[in-house]
């Protein structure tokens, strides 16, 4: 998983690089996709459920599962990617927001808390933390800088395949009695928060795939693959 974790990793950093005012999200997605397989690994989305294209492409409303196109990238887009992949039998999958151009405040903000939310989630890991108190810590910092906190959609447990129990939620149960898993060291999740500068409430549009907020207005989505370690969450998606 460490070695899935890399491939998703350089993948992104190299989409961070190349990411840019006048590029397609369909030329991203090429790209990506020759870099997943030059690597030796599959890219994990195409033909998911049907899914066209081997990383999603989100932009502005677009909260996730953009299908990537003929969409050209402009100055102030805020554009979220995710990638997956295969290496050997495990999985890997992380997501960045990246700034096209010159962004406003507001979407540099936007993106800056989604970041410290998925932190504020990571340093909570701990052999035996409960799924509830990573989804606590994802809320905290989404409800304090006043944010939309995405529920209909939340990480989750992967490894041999790309989705396993448990669901990871954005957002702590309501109950402080409902029963949320423990993890046990050498668990492996995914941890995804979405944050939006209005509503909650998401759509999906007519192609049956992207995920629009409902007021659309923009949203951030950032995701890793963690592990939970001895001293703490070990991070998978990095290089
Ligand atoms: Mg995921």
């Amino acid at each position: 998983m460490r070695e899935a974790g890399r491939i998703v990793a350089e993948v992104l950093e190299l989409l961070k690089k190349k990411a840019r005012v006048g590029l397609t999200t369909g030329e991203l997605d090429a790209m990506a996709e020759s870099a997943i397989r030059e690597k030796g690994a599959l890219p994990a989305f195409k033909g998911y459920r049907g899914f066209p294209a081997s990383i999603c492409a989100s932009v502005n409303c677009e909260v996730v599962h953009g299908i990537p196109g003929g969409r050209v990238l402009k100055s102030g887009d805020l554009l979220s990617v995710d990638v997956g992949v295969f290496w050997q039998d495990f999985a890997g999958d992380a997501a960045v927001t990246i700034c096209i151009g010159e962004c406003s405040e507001d979407a540099v903000r936007l993106v800056k808390k989604t970041e410290e939310s998925l932190e504020a989630a990571i340093n909570v890991i701990e052999p035996g933390v409960r799924v509830s108190d990573i989804s606590r810590a994802i809320e905290s910092v989404a409800r304090k800088a006043n944010y939309g906190l995405v529920e209909t959609y939340t990480g989750h447990g992967i490894g041999a395949k790309m989705h396993e129990p448990p669901q990871v939620p954005n957002v702590a149960p309501k109950h402080i009695w409902t029963k949320s898993p423990g993890l046990p060291e050498g668990a492996t999740i995914a941890i995804e928060p979405m944050l939006t500068e209005g509503t909650s409430d998401v759509e999906v549009l007519e192609d049956g795939w992207t995920v629009v907020t409902a007021d659309r207005k923009p949203a951030a989505h950032i995701e890793h693959t963690v592990a939970v370690g001895e001293h703490g969450a070990v991070l998978l998606t990095v290089l």
